[in-house]
């Protein structure tokens, strides 16, 4: 036999190649994990192989290339690109099958043909029960091959490079206690508080990224649950700036901030590490599993990656960092208990003493401050490229955080000051540091980009002032669409069911209730009001498909 004369190491061909597609892929897709890390997983693909080879003569197929074939597979099932569908993981799953099911049932008598088509049917069943897309595919859809990358455009100097730091939940209040941005407004334009569009992260970085209103980009979540992306007929800055030869390059820390939600359309790379595992080696353990996403460290780690990549090669780009760090599970708090704590399973509590509603708070406190000492690390990289000088650097939120001031916790669910108010800080060539006066709002972002970037601003330019009765407003709250607010500097009116026939109407007087705590009697006669009364909702459109293992850590859904 053939075999018999085939030298022993051979037989381990399979598991290293095995090992290196496993590293390859590691290395391949962001930043790579560690020398020991890869060491350690080399030895262990090796030292499996020897195992199943050698250890286990009498288990059916251990002779073969087989068994590293099958977690080879289901490598490839979590790294494939959409376009081949499920094909790799209905091989690995079939494989699988065949490999166990064929020989033990051939043992007890069962014909080849009949234990084969059982595989096939289990394997169908399998796919079928997994509804239209396999969970793999949901999880690494935003995932492309490495070589599949395209090439980035030419540098050209298309304007002044632009860096966007976006940070998921953060209070205007707390941010104001930030060193890093302090420094940042030392040197640039700041405001007490800008409004978001929204009241959670999926339309108002939409907003962010088009200078438009959630009824206009369309991306949220609809009554029922139907979640959809960017509308394809809107275009985003990312685009415009492409197209006026910036290279741009993203990393998103937030399952939302998906390629299937439109939020990577027009950067060249592409990172949403809040949604997929692109570092995950196949056996030892998981140095960035979704939660581990959130870390500052991780997030710029990366982005000092790119940006010392960005300024070495020289010419105009678009950076936009969006780190997830005050959002929960609060992973460097103190109480391990709080580690893992999602907003679905405090909520889930019920009441809550004063003094656990404090230790979340503490919590949330804390993971700010730990998230601005890694922030200060970064901004020394911006200065030591000396883009203070010659960048646009953008520092502001997608939304706040409300610990019980109007009886809700979390975000999503109100419009109240703690939850639209977001910290919004920017320096740019000839922009004079100091604090600006007037209500700006995300959406005023991609504008001002656009017109230090030599395009017309199509909004309102931050560097003019601010009208000083301009009104602002906010559509929509996470999964159940109603919810809208209009401000201007005095007033606020909130609407919790906007759309229905009997709206639930609030009126708050800014200047003597700025905690927004006793509601005024609404008339009908102020201008807030109409403008409150006038937001839209979006209209449905296909839905994209999202990653709900990503979401559920988060506390999204259950
Ligand atoms: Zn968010």
């Amino acid at each position: 036999m053939a075999e018999a004369r085939e030298h022993p190491a051979l037989a381990l061909v399979p598991w290293l190649a095995l090992g290196a597609a496993d590293v390859y892929l590691a290395y391949s897709f962001t930043a790579p994990p560690s020398t020991t890390r890869v060491l350690a997983e080399l030895a262990l693909v090796l030292v499996l192989g020897v195992v199943v080879r050698f250890g286990l003569p009498s288990f059916p197929g251990t002779a073969t290339a087989l068994p590293p074939l099958i977690p080879l597979f289901s490598l490839a099932a979590t790294q494939t690109p959409r376009s081949l569908g499920a094909i790799p993981y209905l091989v690995g799953l079939l494989g699988m099958l065949g490999v166990v099911a064929v020989p033990l049932m051939k043992r007890r008598g069962v014909p080849w043909w009949l234990s084969a088509s059982l595989a096939v049917a289990v394997t169908v069943g399998c796919y079928a029960a997994q509804g239209p897309l396999p969970l793999t595919q949901q999880i690494v859809a935003d995932t492309t091959w490495p070589t599949q990358q395209p090439a980035l455009p030419p540098p050209a100097d298309a304007g002044p490079p632009v860096i966007l730091i976006t940070i998921d939940t953060l209070r205007a209040d707390a941010a104001r206690q930030m060193s890093s941005v302090q420094r940042l407004s030392e040197r640039g334009a700041w405001w007490d508080a800008a409004i978001s569009t929204s009241s959670w992260t999926l339309p108002a970085l939409a907003s962010i990224q088009t200078g438009v209103m959630p009824g206009e980009h369309g991306a949220g979540c609809l009554t029922g649950g139907h979640c959809q992306g960017v509308r394809d007929d809107v275009p985003t800055l990312a685009e415009q700036l492409a197209a006026r030869g910036y290279t741009n390059v993203a990393i998103v820390a937030n399952p939302w901030a998906t390629a299937q939600n439109g939020m990577a359309r027009g950067f060249h790379r592409y990172h949403p590490l809040g949604s997929v595992n692109p570092r995950r080696l196949l056996f030892i353990g998981n140095p960035l599993d979704t939660a581990h996403h959130q870390d500052a460290e991780v997030v710029l780690d990366l982005a000092t990656d790119h940006l010392d990549a960005l300024t070495a090669r020289g010419g105009s780009f678009y950076l936009w960092v969006h780190l997830l760090d005050p959002h929960m599970p609060y992973l460097n708090a103190e109480r391990p208990e709080y580690r893992s704590l999602t907003a679905e399973v405090v909520r889930s509590v019920g009441m809550l003493s004063a003094e656990d509603r404090q230790a979340l708070r503490d919590a949330y406190d804390h993971e700010v401050a730990v998230l601005d000492r890694r922030l200060a690390a970064f901004l020394d990289e911006v200065e030591r490229h000396g883009l203070f000088e010659r960048a646009v650097v953008v520092l502001t939120a997608d939304h706040g955080e409300e610990f019980w001031e109007h009886g809700g916790f979390e975000h999503g669910h109100s419009h109240h000051r703690e939850v639209v108010q977001v910290p919004l800080v920017f320096t740019a060539p000839g922009v004079a540091p100091g604090r600006r006066d007037g209500l700006p709002s995300l959406l005023d972002v991609a504008p001002t980009v656009r017109a230090i970037a030599g395009l017309s601003a199509d909004g309102q330019d931050l560097r003019r002032a601010l009208p000083a009765d301009r009104i602002v407003t906010s559509q929509g709250n996470l999964i159940l669409w109603p919810g809208c607010s209009a401000r201007d500097a005095g007033t606020a009116v909130l609407i919790d069911d906007c759309g229905a026939d009997d709206e639930r109407i609030r009126r708050y007087d800014l200047v003597a209730d700025p905690g927004e705590r006793a509601p005024l009697p609404v008339d009908g006669t102020h201008r807030v009001q109409w403008a409150a009364e006038d937001v839209v909702a979006p209209t449905r459109a296909e839905a994209a498909p999202q990653n709900t293992e990503a979401l559920r850590a988060l506390g999204y859904v259950q």
